[in-house]
Order: structure tokens, then sequence, then C-alpha cells
């Protein structure tokens, strides 16, 4: 793979609206992204294998927790802190930024918000240091937009829970120390439980043949029977809203890092556009490229202050579920586009690994379907504007 030249664009100057501390974490965040992901990402990729050697370093950027309180492990930083390592990581890939906000939104964070002390205690320290690694078990073979139907279910035998069911398509499954996974009762209320590798019946094979994410392992998680300790029932909230409101913080995570993708596609191919000499001129030169460049900063531009904004209401608390759901399904969008437009700009060297591109646009193809597909963030601000839901 070419060197890492990396070099932001920031067309509207966003980083005068930054702290000190924002700056200085995203910058850390970005080095660490050249020196330790750029140089084996692609040969993780094609080999379809998570680079476990990573693992440490994202701990040590504050990817694990970066909002968890330091009193746990985590970083303590606000939320646009975590935006911005977000963007850093998936500007390197968007597998890398996947396990990342699984262990941060979907693992410590439950643990943290719905977890009991002891909880917190024993599991969130591991977690930010990398030690454990989580994942988090929603979706199921036959529930995937739809996880209120979801069939996982335990029953209370006195001093323990029984699970049984399956989960299906779960970032980080093959290699995780613990699960947190939703599952229903026997009245059919969802509840969260922390379920450990060793417990007898708990099996995570991995999937194979994937063309996108592919240096992020993805699994199943399946229970047979599996005795789960009273007390690692999440007990502080139950219902769908306690896993959508995980979902609220890994979503605002992924409008982040898929501009972090959509910046690396548009820094490449600028690069690219202005060394390549066609019909005696650079291709930068011509009209068609100016274009399709010209609308990748726009769009790259008001999704950068989309960011910011939902930021500043994430920092306040004042985000609502669908104005993430809006920058999410914004930003993954036109990442998705401006990684096709790159790769035309790239010609016949845009297919291969020589440059991250493509390997940035098979990755938003699940970045575009995971943590709510495209067409139910749309249903969620049709929702939202109108008060009818069209879902069903
Ligand atoms: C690589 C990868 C990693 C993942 N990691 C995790 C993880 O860590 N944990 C986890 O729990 N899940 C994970 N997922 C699952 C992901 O969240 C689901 O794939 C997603 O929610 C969609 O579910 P589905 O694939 O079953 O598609 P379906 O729900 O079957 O949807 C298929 C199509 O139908 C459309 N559709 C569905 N319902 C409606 C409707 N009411 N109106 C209009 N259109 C509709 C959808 O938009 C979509 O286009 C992951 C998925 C992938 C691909």
């Amino acid at each position: 793979m070419k060197p890492d030249l990396f070099q932001a664009p920031d067309y509207y100057n966003i980083d005068e609206l930054l702290t000190d501390e924002h700056r200085m974490v995203r910058d850390a965040a970005r080095e660490w992204v050249k020196k330790e992901v750029s140089p084996i990402i692609e040969d993780a990729a094609q080999k379809a294998a998570f680079p476990t050697s990573i693992v440490n370093g994202l701990a040590e950027i504050g990817a694990f927790g970066p909002y968890i309180p330091e009193e746990y492990g985590g970083a303590g930083l606000d939320q646009i802190s975590y935006g911005l390592i977000m963007q850093e990581i998936e500007r390197g890939d968007s597998g890398v930024r996947s396990t990342a906000s699984v262990q941060s939104s979907l693992v410590m964070y439950p643990i943290y918000k719905y977890g009991t002390e002891e909880q917190r205690k024993k599991y969130l320290p591991k977690l930010a240091s990398g030690e454990f690694m989580g994942s988090f078990g929603l979706t199921e073979p036959d529930h995937g937009s739809n996880p209120g139907g979801m069939v996982t279910n335990f029953k209370d035998k006195g001093d323990h829970y029984l699970l049984n069911g399956a989960k299906m398509w779960i970032s980080n499954a093959p290699f995780c120390d613990i699960a947190v996974v939703w599952a229903k009762n026997e009245e059919g209320r969802i509840h969260g439980l922390i379920v450990e590798r060793g417990m007898e019946g708990f099996t995570t094979p991995e999937t194979h043949n994937k063309w996108s994410l592919r240096a992020s392992a993805t699994g199943e998680l399946i229970f047979q029977d599996v005795k789960v300790p009273k007390e690692n029932l999440l007990p502080g909230r139950s219902g769908l809203g306690a896993p959508l409101s995980c979902l609220d913080s890994a979503r605002f995570g992924i409008a982040w890092g898929a501009i972090g993708a959509a910046m690396d596609c548009y820094d490449t191919a600028l690069r690219y556009a202005k060394e390549r000499i066609q019909f005696g001129k650079p291709i930068a030169g011509f009209q068609l490229q100016q274009k399709k460049l010209a609308e990748m900063l726009t769009e790259i531009t008001k999704a950068q202050l989309l960011n910011l904004r939902l930021g500043q209401l994430r920092n306040k608390d004042k985000a609502t579920s669908a104005q993430i759901s809006m920058a999410k399904r914004n930003n993954v969008e036109i990442a998705i586009n401006i990684a096709r437009e790159a790769r035309q700009i790239l010609g016949g060297m845009g297919i291969t690994g020589e440059y991250s591109i493509m390997r940035h646009m098979m990755n938003l193809e699940s970045v575009i379907t995971y943590e709510g597909t495209h067409d139910i963030h749309l249903l969620i601000t049709g929702l939202d504007i109108t008060g009818i839901p069209a879902f069903k």
C-alpha cells in the first residue's frame, strides 16, 4: 500500500471551533492511525483478519470508552472528542472503528449506564484497557430491522437465569470475552445480560466470506441452556429503549466515522488527480474531475458542521434519537457516494489495494446497513416529522 500522506480537509476552518483538548485528542488519534493502522490494514483486510496487534494502541488513544469517566478506566472526554476519535479511526478503516464503537457504545455504555456498581468495577476498567473485548448481541437471524420481535429468551431458575437463542451479524463475536446480550424474560420484557466466554453452552462461530468490513471479525452468539448468574443482569433499564439508547451513542460515532472515510477518499483522489497526467495535463485540470472533487468537499464540509452541532447537542444531552438518525443516514450516504466518485478518479488504480478507496467503499456497504439501515433511518425521520409511524 502507498505511504499514508493524509491531509485532512477543513474548508470552513472548523478547527477554530474546537477546543485545545479536542485538537490534541484528534491529532493523537490521527498520528496513531498513520503509524499503526495504515501500514497493516490492507493486509489485514485482504486476509480477512482483525489485527489484534492494534488493540493496545486503540486503548491508549482513548478509543475504548472515550466518554466513560476516568474512575472506571475511561478517558472522561466529551462527545466531540469521542466523535473526533471515531472520525480518525474510520479514516483508517471502518472495521477498526466498528471494533472501537462496539466496545465503547454498545458494551461499556450499557454497563456504565444500566449496570450495578459491582458490574462497572468488574468490567469497565478491563474493557477500557483492551484486556477484555466485548460484543453486543441484538440482531437475530429472523429479526434485524425489527429487533423487538427477538426470540432469544431467559427463564428464572431460582439461583440463575437459563438463556437460549441465537444472535447473528455480531461484530467482535469471534474473539469477545464478554457479550452484552438482549433477551426477553418470561413476561416478554427485553433485558440486557452480560454473558462471559467460557459459560457452558455459549459459542461464537465466525461469519466468513464477507466482502465488507473484512478487518473486523463478525460472528454469531449461540446460547444453548446457558446458565447466567443473576448478578449478570443489567438492572438499570428494560424494554427496547435500553438497547436503542446504546445504538444512539454508536450511531453518533458512525456519523463522525463515515466522514473520516470520506475525507480519506477525497484526499487520496485529490492528490492522485493532481499527479496523474492524461492528454498532456493533470486530470485535476479537467472540468469533469473538478466537479467530482468540488462536490465531495462540499458534502464533507456540510457533514463536518452537522457533526459538530450534533456533538454540541450531545454534550448538553439534548440531541434526539431522530437527529442522530439523520446524521448517520446523511453522512454514510455521502461517504459511500464520495468513495464511488473517488474510485473513478483513480481509474484502474482505484480498484487495487495500493489505495484505500475500494476498501472504504466496500466497508461502507456494511456501515450503511448496520445500526439501522438507510431506509429505517429515513423512516425514523419521517416519523419525527409527521408523527405517523410508517414501519408497518
Ligand atoms: C458487518 C456487520 C456487523 C454487524 N454488527 C452487529 C452487532 O455488533 N450487533 C448487532 O446486534 N447487529 C449487528 N449487525 C446487524 C445489523 O444491525 C443488521 O444487519 C441491520 O439492522 C439490518 O438487519 P437485517 O440485515 O436483518 O436486514 P432486514 O431487517 O431484513 O432488512 C432488509 C431490507 O429491508 C428493509 N426494511 C426492513 N424493514 C423495513 C420497513 N419497515 N420498511 C421499509 N424497509 C424495510 C431494510 O431497510 C433493508 O433494506 C451487523 C451487520 C453487519 C452487516
